[in-house]
């Protein structure tokens, strides 16, 4: 568990949320397709992550009518804003899950006078309805959503350690490319979180939130 930075210079922690500060509902979202978009279901479900992705190539952060004329490219029935206020909801929606142990972690940092943020690739309405249903958003100073900036981009770590210095700052994810070598590449530390496995990565990692207590 050594890391590659000194903890005593940090002053800012930032997290992932989606498989870092909570579980998603994402798994069984065709539920949702299935019932939002005629004859769409089973393509969306089977598709999303493919055309989110292209999304997330094409541009830097989401914006609704951007992201809507995207989606649409690809589906006969034509989908708007009605449709991505019925998603946030679902997004909300989640599984009972215990968050004691987060909500433990968080606490220590805090009382380790460290600043608390979330940096999230998804809108930040329904990430935040996320927050506030497992009784997380209050530790958190600041919410960056993807309609801020998209990691791995530069401008969303950029963004989310201000108005500290990127090496004063630590971002914390389950995502390689996005979260960890995103923040490394614009010079913010960054720790793995391996979600309880084992994984072959030489770097910073965690397997469980609660180390975090040994490292700050
Ligand atoms: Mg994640």
């Amino acid at each position: 568990m050594n890391m590659d930075f000194d903890a005593n210079k940090i002053k800012r922690v930032i997290f992932d949320i989606d498989y870092t500060l909570l579980i998603p509902n994402y798994y069984r979202e065709t539920e949702f397709f299935e019932e939002t978009v005629p004859n769409h279901g089973e393509y969306l479900t089977k598709n999303i992550l493919k055309i989110l992705t292209e999304y997330e190539n094409i541009y830097r952060q989401y914006d609704k009518n951007i992201f809507i004329n995207h989606l649409n490219k690809y589906l006969s029935y034509k989908v708007g804003y009605d449709f991505m206020e019925k998603w946030f909801k679902f997004n909300a929606q989640l599984d009972n899950q215990d968050t004691t142990a987060t909500k433990e972690t968080l606490e220590y940092l805090k009382k380790k006078k460290l600043e608390l943020v979330v940096l999230s690739n998804w809108f930040t309405k329904p990430q935040k309805e996320k927050l506030k249903r497992v009784g997380l958003i209050s530790y958190f100073d600041q919410i960056y959503g993807g309609d801020y900036y998209l990691k791995p981009y530069e401008a969303s770590f950029l963004l989310a350690s201000h108005p500290h210095k990127l090496e004063e700052c630590v971002m914390i994810g389950d995502n390689i490319k996005v979260d960890v070598e995103g923040a490394i590449n614009t010079g913010m530390n960054a720790i793995y979180y391996t979600l309880g496995e084992e994984k072959e990565y030489s770097k910073n990692k965690i397997k469980n939130i609660k180390e975090l207590k040994k490292i700050f």
